[in-house]
């Protein structure tokens, strides 16, 4: 498979996976990975490429600013015909 060129300007470029894949399992482990997230330029495809995964698959990790529950109901959304901007925002204060 090809390497997508959007991720050369990923912000997470050289940053450790764990801040990405926390062990921690307090309420705040994500915090800092969406924070990194937030001001990504290319956070829109990296949360598409994950969402194209079975949801069965994708459990783990902050992608393109979301936790695992936030994919979920993006998913949902965006079967009900939401586009990703409209699903972000419902999504957006899904419990973590
Ligand atoms: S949105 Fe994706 S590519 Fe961008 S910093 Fe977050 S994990 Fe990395």
């Amino acid at each position: 498979m090809a390497v997508q060129a959007w991720r050369d300007n990923a912000r997470c470029v050289g940053m450790a996976t764990e801040i990405f894949f926390p062990e921690s399992l307090t309420e705040a482990r994500f915090d800092k990975a969406l924070s990194i997230c937030a001001s990504c330029p290319v956070k829109d495809q990296c949360l598409m490429l994950v969402i194209e995964l079975d949801d069965v698959d994708d459990r783990w990790g902050v992608f393109g600013e979301t936790t695992p529950k936030q994919r979920r109901h993006i998913r949902y959304e965006l079967q009900r015909g939401l586009t990703v901007t409209q699903a972000r925002k419902k999504c957006a204060n899904v419990k973590r």
